[in-house]
């Protein structure tokens, strides 16, 4: 056993090179690499841990407990191979280590485009993304919910149990502005004061692992831009439906994969269905696209916001460096303020709110 929960609801076991969390949700597993030695593992990561997976629904976790994991020395990038976590290898140092949560059941599919970027990193760059299957998607099953995170941290969570292994300081999520600055995508909230931001940072820092949000300051269209820069537009792929350069009917097809230059069809199903939610799905930048390719006809009781200026969106917000830890924010700051603008003072950005009406 690595580490048992106070009422013993939850705990931690590893047989040969697979560590086992067990609790109310059943089983679930993580495929460490190798040499991986789980006793050697601070058990603060254990607890954190079991905090990202279960915490939604359980209670208690994190009672009568004392961090004392110090800090590593490498930053670590949650890399799932997407444009925004792509954004972040291409912002952040050398030295980052690179680790993909690979989901072991079903859709095999969903990695293709994920393989295809990380053997291109493996052969033009000379580095390893390190890829660790696990099934804990599942845990929320047991709550109703479909598979996916329990929370957004969860995302994460093979880079906390692998922190001692690859001796990491930091952990970083691809998060653009659609998620930190912007509420649900469509309404400015100063991010730095949100329960998320003020749950997650200290936490993880009080086990030696700093949060890292290279993209919190920038939109999602300036993440593809920057991979395209960078010269991995080819090469990236968002869609997680089919081969690259996808299926071109999804949404991420429509308002991520569009930008790269690959076909999409408005007319179908879920772009249309999406188009038509109100507010619209990841309102801001579904609706910068919108007038972009002036598909204004395509959400006709929204052409009044033609008139919105929607130029900020590829700018950066330099307030977001602030979020940055002292130890990595001058190269990310220094590479983002090459590839864009700041936004400036008097920008629509500051009272951003595309759907004043909505709760
Ligand atoms: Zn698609």
């Amino acid at each position: 056993m690595l580490l048992e929960g106070g009422s013993g609801n939850w705990h931690w076991s590893f047989s040969g090179r697979t560590v086992w969390f067990h609790s109310e949700a059943g089983d679930c597993w993580w495929k460490m690499p190798r040499d991986f030695k789980p006793e050697k593992t601070h058990t603060d990561l254990f607890r954190v841990a079991t905090y990202t997976l279960l915490s939604p629904w359980v209670k208690g976790i994190l009672d009568d407990w004392e961090p004392t994991r110090p800090h590593g020395r490498f930053p670590g990038l949650s890399f799932s191979g997407g444009i925004d976590s792509t954004a972040c290898y291409v912002l952040m140092p050398k030295e980052t280590v690179l680790v993909h949560h690979r989901r072991s059941f079903k859709s095999l599919l969903k990695h293709d485009g994920a393989d295809r970027l990380f053997k291109h990193i493996r052969r033009n760059d000379g580095r390893l993304v390190h890829s660790i299957p696990s099934n804990h998607e599942r845990i929320r099953t047991h709550w109703d919910k479909p598979n996916g995170f329990s929370t957004d941290l969860a995302a994460a969570v093979h880079l906390i149990l692998l922190a001692d292994y690859f001796d990491l300081k930091g952990i970083a999520l691809g998060m653009p502005i659609d998620n930190t600055y912007l509420w649900h995508g469509y309404r400015k909230r100063d991010f730095g004061e949100t329960g998320w931001w003020k749950k997650w940072a200290p936490l993880l820092s009080s086990i030696g692992l700093d949060l890292i949000l290279p993209i919190a300051g920038v939109s999602e269209a300036t993440a593809v831009h920057i991979v395209q820069e960078s010269g991995l537009g080819g090469v990236v792929s968002s869609c997680l439906r089919a081969k690259h350069p996808g299926c071109g009917r999804c949404w991420k097809c429509f308002h991520k994969n569009g930008m790269l230059g690959h076909p999409y069809d408005i007319n179908a199903n879920e772009i249309q269905t999406f188009l038509n939610q109100r507010p619209v799905r990841t309102s801001t930048h579904a609706l910068w696209w919108v007038n972009e390719q002036n598909h204004w006809d395509q959400v006709p009781d929204l052409e009044y916001l033609k008139d919105v200026d929607f130029s900020w969106w590829t700018k950066h917000y330099a307030r977001s460096f602030e979020l940055l830890p002292e130890w990595i924010r001058q190269g990310i700051q220094e590479s983002i303020e090459g590839y864009t603008e700041p936004i400036q003072d008097d920008s629509a950005f500051h009272t951003w709110n595309l759907f004043p009406d909505a709760p």
